[in-house]
């Protein structure tokens, strides 16, 4: 069993609050598969077992990294998609923290409800950094309230603050074209979004903007990197974080789903019946097999059998 578990060191409830302001957010864009108990507070940030500084900041359904360090903070996606306060409570918890400035918000991928509101963050000081397409992608659209990175990483970036070094991995395309993995080589910790479903089958969303084939290869580049903990953009089940298990998990349901979307292409049976027919029994125990199953075939279908 590998360590995955999480200390809560400062868990904060906006009290009566909570209520009204549940009420007015738009449900999230990109639903996680695990959801968080009903009864959870509305946010919680946490220090990631085993580690100095390094903590989790989760808000509602969605969650974010950042690490501390005596000449600054590395901060990551603001994950304030259609509720900007997310934003300045994640400033505020890292103010419980550190005064130290926050110097660096990276963005995990392009997808608005991981990376809007990095306003606050930039009027902080912040240096917004992105994958290359998620600023071409941001700069030819816009959300007034998602900025566009002030700088791009292609390949790999290496960022060294204050005795913690991070290391900004693109292991190419996956659930979107601007992935970046974070990774903490002396941790052993990674922050990847999205890619990696913990014990679950991924949604719509997940596939909406994905690159089928494609995916597995990065999903191999990730694992050939060195880390034994995934912070997951979604809660895991329990709230855990993901393991080198689950994204070996992920590997083979997409190796199979392809394989088996491919032999229908071949059948002529895309779209239908193989979004009917299609299905993995290796795999129905996970989280969301029978919502989502069909989502998947039609995307992989998409590519095996209409070349998109
Ligand atoms: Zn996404």
């Amino acid at each position: 069993m590998q360590r995955t578990g999480l200390t809560i060191v400062a868990v904060m409830m906006a009290g009566s609050m909570a209520a009204p302001l549940l009420a007015q957010t738009p449900a999230p864009a990109q639903p996680a598969p695990a959801s968080p108990a009903p009864s959870q507070p509305l946010f919680a940030t946490t220090k990631v077992e085993g580690t100095d500084n390094v903590y989790v900041f989760r808000y509602q359904n969605h969650q974010s990294m950042f690490v501390v360090t005596p000449e600054g903070v590395i901060a990551t996606d603001p994950i304030s998609y259609g509720r900007p306060q997310a934003a300045t409570t994640y400033i505020d918890e890292i103010r419980k923290i550190t005064r130290a400035p926050i110097r660096y918000l990276i963005y995990s991928h392009h997808h608005y409800d991981h990376i809007a509101g990095g306003r606050p963050f930039k009027e902080a000081g912040a240096t917004i950094v992105g994958h290359r397409r998620a600023h071409e992608r941001l700069a030819a659209r816009t959300a007034s309230d998602v900025l566009v990175p002030d700088e791009i990483v292609d390949e790999k970036r290496t960022i060294e603050l204050g005795g913690t070094r991070l290391e900004l991995v693109y292991t190419g395309r996956n659930h979107s074209d601007s992935s970046l993995v974070m990774l903490l080589p002396r941790e052993r910790i990674i922050f990847a979004v999205d890619f990696n479903t913990l014990g679950a089958v991924p949604s719509r969303l997940g596939v909406n903007d994905s690159y089928p084939v494609e995916w597995e290869d990065s999903l191999k580049r990730t694992l050939a990197l060195n880390w034994d903990r995934q912070i997951p953009g979604h809660p895991g089940p329990g709230g855990r974080l993901g393991t080198r298990q689950d994204m070996e998990q992920q590997l083979a349901f997409m190796t199979e789903l392809s394989a088996e979307v491919k032999k229908a292409a071949e059948a002529g049976k895309c779209f239908d019946p193989a979004t009917k027919e299609v299905r993995l029994p290796h795999f129905a125990t996970l989280q969301g097999y029978e919502q989502n199953i069909e989502w998947s075939t039609h995307r992989w279908c998409g590519y095996w059998g209409r070349g998109i």
